[in-house]
């Protein structure tokens, strides 16, 4: 026994699958970096093997959902199952149903692009009840209050532009009768705070629309580059001086498509979707996918459960998953696209969730607001995470941070995270005294089966890339849950092509 290899064992037991068993002796072993193979794949599948499938995918997120459910609407014939390493499906889809009064998100909340979202015909199928965040606001929380800029204000309207302190004289000389003259050139390796100290902006006088601009989902401005500011700048200088130039905001209306890019949300939890989706495609759950052999011909995957066998098999886990190698591959996988997953950087994003047992805050005297963003406050970002549920009594509030900010904030102890999302409720709504009820967090970058939120770089392309014919490739870099679903999509017809 101490003989056979583990590589062995995988391909021994490919061998044996009933269904399969014309795998080894037919299809020849494919060799690293070769990427093609060389067998000829079974058509049968394996009729009353319980763990021989036509196609197994592995994971049980957006991505391995979309690829399942096609592949069964496409061929009902097929014997497709999703294996899962969670108690759960939905992957960094996380809805908790227990912590708090309400569904509240631990991992993703908005559906991007509503009626726009590719996975918008399942929930319009569904009936689900999905609202837009169409009352959004930015203030600079410490400027003085006769200052307009104090209050809250819509991220585009005329008072988005004005410094809260009044324009520094010396900008006048950019744009005295709006020829948007050019501003001083950026020193090389200067931030955006710098170089708006260098022109005399200081913190306290940047105008939240500038602020906003630069720095909402991504980096502070001490983490951006000056060559960015010079854009909103001039805007700024333009609108202070010449109001009458400035554009009218945004109406955010779901019914305008102009607005295809706004921010929606599944009334009773996101998860209620992928559940829908996932109708009665098998899942396995606590299956933990931890090596793969493959021929031409098939693929046998060794998991926590024991053994189980594929003709074909769609691996969706993150991009994570396999950067850490949690997945082991004989033979191994080509080299680009291992340097695809190395490439790939996930982003820092702090989110924690807070519920009050009762209504605290509202930036428009309403419950219908989406995002109140205080420019100069640490988190940013607080949202509305109760909206549209008429007969709760408490609120929900969302904390959210990204870049920079959210590494220092994700440094802190778990209570002393959730005390920086209370200071910024507490100064938002006027009320230095207020306590909450709960708080969670989920910690994503060190969280198993996902290492990370999201995040971007790595080719797309060599990720996706097919594996001898047999190892197919869905989400791992998708940043959304319908571009996961869209890839999943993707990949269950590429597979249906080539069967
Ligand atoms: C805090 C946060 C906020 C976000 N906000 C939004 C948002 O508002 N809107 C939006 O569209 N997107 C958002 N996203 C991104 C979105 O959640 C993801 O892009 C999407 O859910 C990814 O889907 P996926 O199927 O590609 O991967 P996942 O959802 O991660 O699914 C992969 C699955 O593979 C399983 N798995 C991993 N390893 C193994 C193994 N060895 N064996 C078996 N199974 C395994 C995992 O358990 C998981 O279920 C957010 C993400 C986070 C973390």
């Amino acid at each position: 026994m101490e003989n056979i290899s583990r590589r062995g064992l995988l391909m021994g037991g490919l061998a044996a699958a009933a269904g399969l068993a014309d795998v080894a002796a037919g299809g020849q072993p494919i060799g690293p970096g070769n990427g093609h193979g060389n067998g000829t794949p079974s058509l049968k599948h394996a009729k009353g093997d319980k763990n021989a499938w036509d196609v197994i995918v592995v994971g049980a997120g957006a991505a391995g959902i979309g690829a399942a459910r096609r592949l069964t609407d496409q061929n009902p014939d097929l014997r497709v199952v999703i294996v899962e390493a969670r108690d759960r499906i939905g992957g960094r889809m996380y809805t908790d149903r227990t912590s708090m009064g309400i569904p509240v998100e631990r991992g993703c909340e908005l559906v991007h692009g509503g009626p726009y979202a590719s996975t918008y015909p399942w929930i319009e199928q569904a009936g689900f009840d999905m609202r837009m965040f169409q009352n959004n606001y930015i203030r600079q929380a410490d400027a003085p209050m006769s200052s307009p800029a104090a209050q809250w204000h819509q991220w585009d309207s005329p008072t988005s532009w004005l410094f809260p302190l009044g324009m520094p004289e010396a900008l006048n000389p950019y744009d005295p009768a709006g020829q948007n003259l050019p501003l001083p050139t950026v020193v090389d390796g200067e931030m955006a705070d710098a170089y708006l100290l260098r022109l005399g902006v200081t913190a306290a006088n940047t105008p939240t629309g500038l602020n906003y601009e630069l720095t909402d989902d991504s980096e502070p401005l001490y983490a951006t580059a000056a060559a960015r500011v010079a854009a909103p700048l001039r805007d700024c200088i333009r609108y202070t001086l010449h109001p009458d130039q400035a554009p009218e905001p945004e109406i955010l209306d779901p019914n305008d498509s102009r607005y295809d890019d706004g921010d929606y949300k599944i009334i009773g939890g996101y998860d209620q979707l992928l559940h829908f989706v996932a109708g009665d495609v098998p899942v396995m759950l606590r299956t933990v996918v931890q090596e793969v052999g493959y021929t031409t011909n098939g693929v046998e995957l060794l998991t926590s459960k024991g053994t189980m066998f594929g003709r074909r098999v769609v691996f969706a886990v993150p991009a994570g998953v396999m950067q850490r190698r949690d997945i082991a591959f004989t033979p191994g996988l080509p080299a680009a696209k291992w340097a695809a997953f190395d490439a790939f950087e996930y982003h820092d994003i702090f989110k924690c969730v807070l519920e009050f047992k009762e209504r605290v805050f509202t930036p428009n005297g309403t419950d219908n607001w989406g995002y109140a963003e205080s420019m100069d406050h640490f988190p940013t970002t607080l949202w509305n995470a109760s909206i549209a549920y008429p007969g709760y009594k408490g609120q929900v509030i969302v904390g959210w941070e990204t870049g920079a900010a959210a590494r220092e904030l994700h440094a802190l102890p778990l209570e002393q995270k959730y005390q920086a999302v209370l200071e910024v409720v507490r100064k938002s709504a006027g009320d230095p005294g207020l306590q909450y009820h709960k708080a969670v967090m989920t910690d994503w970058a060190n969280e198993p089966y996902s290492w990370g939120p999201y995040g971007s770089g790595g080719s797309s392309s060599d990720m996706a890339a097919t594996v001898g014919g047999v190892l197919y490739w869905a989400g791992m870099r998708t940043s959304t849950v319908s571009s996961s679903y869209s890839s999943g999509v993707t990949q269950a017809d590429q597979l249906l092509l080539a069967l």
